[in-house]
Order: C-alpha cells, then sequence, then structure tokens
C-alpha cells in the first residue's frame, strides 16, 4: 500500500514552527517512501476560525518548499480538503455508529449535564465525566424507551450524539516514536462525535477524514497523544483499519522550561512564526523567519533536527539529503529545546553556501535602498569579503564603509571614542611609514601590502596590536571586519593614502 500522510491544520491563526516542522515530517516521509504529501484544512470549530490563517498556511509551506500533493488549493482525488466544505458528509457517518450500537443520541440539556457534574464532584469524583457508569442516570437513546428517543428525534428536539466508549477494555496501540501506549478506557469519556447544530467534532472529522483520504501514517504534534486512544477506540467503532501513528516530541523553549508556544510570539527575542503575521482583531504583529533574513533552506534544516537526527554528525543537510536520511525510528521522544543562536549558525552556514554572485546582486539592492551606488562587481568583491562575518544578507551592510569615499571618522562616535583609547603618537610615524610604502608600492595587492606593512613594524619596533588597530579604525571606521589588506585592495592605494592622512590629521590634535 503507498504511503499517504497529511498535514492537517486547523486555521486559527499564523503557523507556529512546530507546525511546520510536523509539516516537514510528514513530507519527508512521504518522499522517502515514493507516497503522498496532503495537506487538509480543520476548520469544522467555525469560532476559532481566523481570516488570513488558511493564506498563511499556503504561503509558509511554499516558502519552505514543502508543497503538497494534494490540498484545497490544487485538489486530488480524495477531495475536498476543507472539512467545511465536507460538512455534509459526516453527519451519516456518526448515525452509522449509533445503528451498530457503537454511539448514542444525548438529549441531556446544558443544566442536566451541570447538575451530573454538580452530584458527581459533592461526592468526592475529581474530574466528573459522561462516561460508561454516568450515562446510565442521564438521558440518553440507552436510557430512554425506544418510543420516546423516536418521538423526541421527530419533534425536533436538540441532541448531540455520543461514542459509547465500552466499559472495561484496554486500549492499546504501537505509536512508532512513543512505543506501545495502553490507556484503561474508565479513563475515556464519551466524547461527543456530532454537535447539537449537526456539526462534527474534531475528533470524528479527523477520522473520517483519514479513512476516506486512505492515510496510512498520522503523523503529528505530541499534545494529541492524549486524543490518540480515542481515536482508535472511533476507528474500531467503524471496524476500519487504522493508520499507524506517529507523535512529535513537544518543541520548548530555550531554557527547557515548558513548552514553545505561539503566545510566546516575539516575547524570548526571536520569532516562533514562519512568516511575519498580523493579527486580523487584535492588530497586534509577530515576525516570521522569512522577514527576518533566514532563508528557508536553514529554517527548514534547523527544524529537521529539532527532534531528529541521522545518527550521525553530519548537521547541514539539503531537503532532498533530507529525504534520504530520514526515518521515523530515530525521531526522539523526549522534548527539544529550541536553540535561537543554532538557528542563526545554520543561516550563516547557508549564507557562506551561496555562490557570490548572488550575495553581491543582494547586497548591491540593500545598498541602493540606503543611497549607496556602486557596482555589480564591486559589490560582489566586497560580499565575498563581508560574508565570513554574516549571518544575514543585511549584517553585511556594516561593510558600507567600503563603497563611501572619505574619513569613515566623521559624525562615527563609536569610532571616536575606540579612537581615544587605543591612540598613541608613536604610532603616528609608522603610519606615515606605511603610507610612505603605500605611495610606491605596486601592484597594490595584499600580497605586497603585508610585506610592508611587516617592514614598517619592524623599523619601528612596533607590535601589529599596537598599529593595526588605528589602521582599521582610519580606514574602516570600527574594529570589527575583514582583514585590512583585503579591505585595502578593494578601497584602493589613493582613498586608503587619504584616509589614512585623515585619519593622522584627526589624532593630531590630541597628541
Ligand atoms: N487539526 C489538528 C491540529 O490543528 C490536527 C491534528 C492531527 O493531525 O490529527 O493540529
Amino acid at each position: 500500500m503507498s504511503v499517504r500522510v497529511r498535514f492537517a491544520p486547523s486555521p486559527t491563526g499564523p503557523l507556529h514552527m512546530g507546525g511546520v516542522r510536523t509539516a516537514l515530517y510528514n513530507y519527508l516521509f512521504a518522499r522517502k517512501h515514493g507516497g503522498q504529501f496532503l495537506l487538509r484544512i480543520e476548520d469544522t470549530d467555525q469560532a476559532r476560525y481566523v481570516p488570513g490563517a488558511e493564506a498563511y498556511i499556503k504561503e509558509s509551506l511554499e516558502w519552505c518548499g514543502l508543497v503538497p500533493d494534494e490540498s484545497p488549493w490544487v485538489g486530488g482525488p480524495d477531495g475536498p480538503y476543507r472539512q467545511s466544505d465536507r460538512k455534509d458528509l459526516y453527519k451519516q457517518y456518526a448515525d452509522q455508529l449509533v445503528g451498530s450500537d457503537k454511539a448514542y443520541y444525548a438529549f441531556d440539556t446544558p443544566e442536566e449535564l451541570e447538575a451530573m457534574r454538580d452530584r458527581l464532584k459533592a461526592a468526592g469524583v475529581a474530574a466528573p465525566a459522561y462516561n460508561a457508569v454516568t450515562r446510565e442516570h442521564m438521558r440518553n437513546s440507552l436510557t430512554l424507551s425506544a418510543d420516546e428517543v423516536k418521538e423526541r428525534l421527530a419533534r425536533g428536539d436538540e441532541y448531540v450524539i455520543r461514542l459509547k466508549v465500552p466499559r472495561h477494555v484496554e486500549v492499546r496501540f504501537e505509536d512508532i516514536v512513543r512505543g506501545w501506549v495502553v490507556v484503561h478506557s474508565a479513563n475515556i469519556d464519551d466524547k461527543v462525535i456530532l454537535k447539537g447544530d449537526g456539526m462534527p467534532t474534531y475528533h470524528l472529522a479527523n477520522i473520517v477524514d483519514d479513512h476516506l483520504m486512505r492515510i496510512t501514517h498520522v503523523i503529528r504534534g505530541e499534545e494529541w497523544l492524549p486524543s490518540a486512544p480515542l481515536h482508535v477506540l472511533i476507528y474500531e467503532a467503524f471496524g476500519w483499519e487504522r493508520p499507524q501513528f506517529a507523535h512529535l516530541p513537544l518543541i520548548l523553549k530555550p531554557d527547557g522550561n515548558g513548552k514553545l508556544s505561539k503566545r510566546d510570539g516575539d516575547r524570548l527575542g526571536f520569532p516562533v512564526f514562519s512568516l511575519d503575521w498580523q493579527d486580523p482583531a487584535s492588530g497586534e504583529k509577530s515576525s516570521g523567519y522569512r522577514e527576518r533574513g533566514y532563508y528557508p533552506e536553514a529554517f527548514v534544516n534547523m527544524l529537521a533536527l529539532l527532534g531528529w537526527n541521522p545518527g550521525t554528525d553530519q548537521e547541514i543537510m539539503s531537503l532532498e539529503q533530507l529525504t534520504q536520511l530520514f526515518d521515523l525510528e530515530r525521531v526522539h521522544k523526549g522534548g527539544a529545546k529550541f536553540d535561537p543562536e543554532k538557528t542563526k549558525w545554520f543561516n550563516q552556514q547557508y549564507l557562506r553556501m551561496r555562490p557570490d554572485a548572488e550575495l553581491g546582486a543582494q547586497l548591491l539592492a540593500k545598498l541602493k535602498a540606503k543611497g549607496i551606488d556602486t557596482t555589480l562587481e564591486r559589490a560582489t568583491a566586497a560580499a565575498v569579503l563581508l560574508k565570513e562575518r554574516a549571518t544575514f544578507v543585511e549584517d553585511m551592510l556594516e561593510g558600507s564603509y567600503l563603497f563611501t569615499s572619505g574619513s569613515p571618522l566623521e559624525a562615527n562616535d563609536a569610532a571616536n571614542e575606540e579612537l581615544k583609547k587605543r591612540w598613541k603618537s608613536d604610532v603616528a610615524p609608522a603610519l606615515e611609514a606605511y603610507i610612505a610604502k603605500l605611495s610606491s608600492l605596486s601592484p597594490f595587492h595584499t600580497d605586497t601590502l603585508e610585506p610592508a606593512f611587516n617592514e614598517v613594524l619592524k623599523e619601528k619596533g612596533m607590535k601589529v596590536g599596537q598599529v593595526m588597530p588605528l589602521y582599521r579604525l582610519f580606514v574602516a571606521g570600527r574594529m570589527q571586519g575583514p582583514g585590512m589588506f583585503d579591505v585595502s585592495v578593494l578601497l584602493g592605494k589613493d582613498e586608503v593614502i587619504a584616509r589614512l592622512r585623515a585619519g593622522l590629521d584627526h589624532c593630531a590634535a590630541w597628541v
């Protein structure tokens, strides 16, 4: 049987990175086994529906390269793929279960339900539930006569359909990640499967759809593990073969203290969503990895390793490589701590792998946006130097001094503070000597600049650490950056000499 898996988000807001990871594992598993990856929108709970959330989910998955084979947007053989477009289909399945005595009508009013809970609480029951014991005392088709039930239905009395959970059974299933899960049915209540308005609850719709869509493996977050025994019972009630389950570990906050939730937004200093999002009701904005400048490949690579590893130390893996290596057996049971610094590291690795010309073009665009004009050739040469220290393309803008002319010390408080700490008047003759050497240097190249600089140090009896910081501040206006000989070559002889002179003049007043 060919593998068919699905990602089944509810459009209740933006896609949390945990959701993207669920989609990713489903995608990898489907690809690895030559199967299909479906997307189903679970929007039966209209009260929680958020406009824009579905479009957001689509865009997020596209950005990550996780495009489903079947979905509401491209269709497929088992559509429709949006539960609100399937709503007329579920009632017959609930009725089928009533017909086979696996479910029943319940006519209890909210007041009666409340009274039941109060009664049980008073009797010392900690978590009162509508279950195999209490249903015997409630107003439902198990306790009412067949005639009365018929009459009530004919009259149009409001009812829900509840699953008739068997009283003394052990529900067992083997989860691919967690191993055997065994729950006694006494701990499962008679969940409503069809609501008063004729709409299915999440549980019924989810199972009917997984069955009709021929899903072979349900790969989803651990928060659904408590529902899984109930789902097993629903499959048994229908007499359907059930898919295999794999419940993925939670993604934890960086300190390991609890689940990383949607509500964490930007509060912890990093995004929890894939794309920027603005809540349509409150207007509240949350940032996304895409807009922060992350490469989707880096984001996806990081997510793949959040709860899984290939069994080796390999960390950098493309979607194709991940597909080759992925297996559900290696998914961890324990929660996976999210590491924002490691996420940046991944982006840095992917940035370094980009072709120089592409980085050059992106840097050029960013420079233009800041009103700095240069050529693609120069931007590319600069990108080659700047990418070593950059996590994002944006970071390369710290090298804008490579594109302007004139001393970088003007209106540069940070540089002036550094200068004041580092300036010693005996550096002046060394830099003067260096200027003199540069003037006649040919060719003007790293291979000639470095020996020239070293000769000056030797002649003046000074250390690199005494002269280099000044050379750097005079020419680049900052303490961090690419090697000064490379920087100098890119700027050209005249510009370097002019900046060194301007720097010396600038400090002359302090002697
Ligand atoms: N609609 C559920 C969710 O939003 C899907 C759970 C499942 O995959 O079965 O997470």
